[in-house]
């Protein structure tokens, strides 16, 4: 099995690479003058292990990301615990800015190129490494658990696997937590 790193010479060659998060960070807030631009952000790259500043798709809207019959669901009655959870998380997503979903997918995209093929991830996983590339915490931390549907549907190569282990955070107090693999892209 070759284990080929994604995207190389759209995500590395030719950028320019920073020793840090902070110098990145830097060069992207000069970029907008001092406003916060999202379209503009860091992200360690996966090649060179640097960081460089990356642009945000603009092509996914609020709409691609969440599940469509969201609302509906959640408010008819008498569905499935399963469901119900689901269509009350995706309430909870829509009430989450659509500049920090945005930001959450394009970091998950870098983290997910950083990964080999097959490799097995949690969440919490991903939340840490959105946490060294400065993202902020989402208004309510029930959001958390609609983001890998909202990542599968964004069409970022992974699946949900029937794993699990214990998490590592302290924040989750050592439950258990579902492996998610990288696929192909
Ligand atoms: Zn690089």
């Amino acid at each position: 099995m070759t284990t080929r790193t994604p995207d190389k010479s759209v995500s590395c060659d030719g950028k320019v690479p920073f020793d840090t998060f902070t110098q990145a960070n830097q060069v992207c807030k000069r970029k907008s003058k001092g406003k916060r631009d999202l379209c503009r952000m860091p992200y360690r790259c996966a090649h060179c292990h640097q960081w460089h500043v990356g642009t945000r798709s603009r092509k996914m809207t609020q709409a691609d990301l969440l599940p469509v019959d969201a609302k509906q669901r959640a408010a008819s009655v008498l569905v499935s615990g399963e469901q119900r959870k689901a269509a009350g998380q995706a309430l909870v997503l829509e009430n989450e800015s659509k500049e920090w979903v945005d930001r959450f997918t394009f970091l998950a995209k870098c983290y997910l190129a950083s990964l080999p093929e097959g490799a097995l991830f949690a969440i919490e996983d991903l939340r840490s490494y959105c946490d060294t590339c400065g993202l902020p915490e989402p208004h309510s931390h029930k959001v958390w658990g609609s983001l890998p549907r909202v990542l599968m549907k964004a069409g970022l190569p992974m699946v949900m696997t029937d794993q699990n282990r214990k998490a590592h955070s302290p924040r989750t107090h050592a439950h258990r937590v579902s492996l998610y693999r990288k696929t192909g892209a």
